[in-house]
């Protein structure tokens, strides 16, 4: 019963740095957020020593009873927050969510279409190297001009393909997409429609953005994004479909399920069920279009930075650096040394490679979490448009003096205090 300081220094020192870091900088990673203290005081339960394969009163394992109650208040919870007919909280994470889907619906060498990677869809929606792109022939579809998928272009690849799963949603798109439609054409061409709502799942729990699971078979999402709670996964599906993808996480694709972290899953989706949660959306909403409004101004602008789609209706703004001097490696760099976390990203028709990158993805969730107001936006969306602008090389001078703002930001919103040991 040694704690972790006593026992392993090494980790521990580790551990606290990576706490400080997070007090310290500002999290504008898009996908990232921070879990409050009760859903970590149950991932970290004794939970985790339980094997539990199976789902609840039809486990293969003896004393199963308290993680029993456990994994059905999370199903119970999260079917309510999403009004789904069924649920499955055992994938370990968003891909392994979308594999099981997937294992679910299709056999090898079936069609699915799924949105580009470089146009903001994510790896397990048909990269070339990742299960989906070697398991599955991909018919990849595209944004247009205008930054936003191109639904013609669905429908008349749709149509050529015969897909049997459209993959509807993304890692890096600042629009909400048109579920309606996109199930109109998956059932003109006799295909499921599975909806990956990882990223914008908080903002639908906060009835902010629409909810896809009226419209899907199938909708996946991770749990550790907008909706804020432990790393992990969830599968939502129509009571039809309910036995195949039970079927299919567990024996199909994964061992036992990770009990305490679905322990902290129920927590969250109690969290992602109050007035606290849908107000905490609503700034991060704010907070990005704060944050696409001072980046499309003429000052930015006359350095060759402007927004993808000119603005935002999520979390989350896609900047690009097509025609600035700086790339995507140089300005995640310059924002690092200021203290703001972001990451580069290709964007669509991006001319530099892949681990360079003409653009950047900034999200507003875990700042929104942190306590940041309107006017907090307000002062980051300057740090940010200063350190992107400021001449090259970039000088101490100039670095020191956005530190100091962005150290005063952090101050101001303290996180986790009680933590600090
Ligand atoms: N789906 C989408 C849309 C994502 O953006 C991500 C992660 O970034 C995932 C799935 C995969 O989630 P995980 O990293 O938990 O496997």
């Amino acid at each position: 019963n040694t704690s972790l300081h006593e026992f392993d220094p090494a980790v521990a020192a580790a551990v606290d740095a990576e706490l400080h870091r997070q007090q310290s900088t500002l999290e504008m990673i898009a996908s990232e957020n921070f879990a409050p203290v009760a859903v970590m005081e149950a991932q970290g339960s004794v939970l985790t020593n339980k094997y539990a394969e199976g789902y609840p009163g039809r486990r293969y394992y003896g004393g199963c009873e308290h993680v029993d109650v456990v994994e059905q208040i999370a199903i119970d919870r999260v079917k309510e927050l999403f009004g789904a007919e069924h649920a499955n909280v055992q994938p370990h994470s968003g891909a392994q969510a979308n594999a099981a889907a997937m294992f679910a619906l299709l056999k090898p060498g079936d069609t699915i279409m799924g949105l580009n990677l470089a146009h903001g869809g994510h790896l397990t929606h048909g990269m070339k190297i990742n299960f989906s792109g070697k398991l599955y022939d991909v018919v990849a579809y595209h944004v247009g001009d205008d930054g936003r998928v191109d639904m013609a272009e669905v429908e008349r690849l749709a149509k050529e393909s015969r897909p049997k799963l459209i993959v509807a949603g993304w890692s890096a798109y600042p629009r909400q997409l048109d579920f309606a439609e996109f199930r109109r054409i998956a059932d003109e061409v006799g295909a499921y429609l599975m909806v990956d709502m990882a990223h914008f799942a908080g903002l639908v729990a906060a009835g902010l953005h629409p909810n896809p699971v009226p419209h899907a078979h199938v909708v996946t999402t991770t749990t550790h994004k907008t909706l804020g709670g432990p790393r992990g996964g969830v599968i939502l599906s129509t009571a039809e479909l309910a036995k195949k993808i039970n079927s299919a996480v567990f024996p199909g694709q994964q061992g036992g399920p990770l009990e305490h972290v679905i322990a902290a899953k129920a927590v969250s989706f109690k969290v992602a069920a109050s007035e606290d949660f849908k107000e905490r959306q609503r700034r991060t909403l704010e907070g990005a279009r704060i944050l696409a409004e001072r980046l499309v101004k003429d000052d930015v602008r006359a350095v060759g930075v402007d927004v993808l789609s000119g603005g935002t209706d999520v979390h989350l703004v896609l900047v690009d650096l097509r025609h600035s001097e700086l790339d995507g490696q140089q300005a995640e760099d310059r924002l690092h040394e200021v203290g703001i976390t972001v990451n580069r990203n290709a964007i669509p028709n991006d001319p530099r490679p892949p681990m360079v990158t003409s653009g950047l993805r900034i999200g507003t969730p875990a700042l929104a979490t942190r306590g940041f107001e309107a006017e907090d936006f307000a002062e980051v969306a300057d740090v940010i448009a200063e350190t992107l602008k400021a001449p090259s090389p970039f000088g101490a001078a100039d670095a020191d003096a956005l530190k100091a703002r962005v150290k005063a930001l952090a101050d101001r919103h303290p996180l986790y205090a009680g933590l600090n040991k």
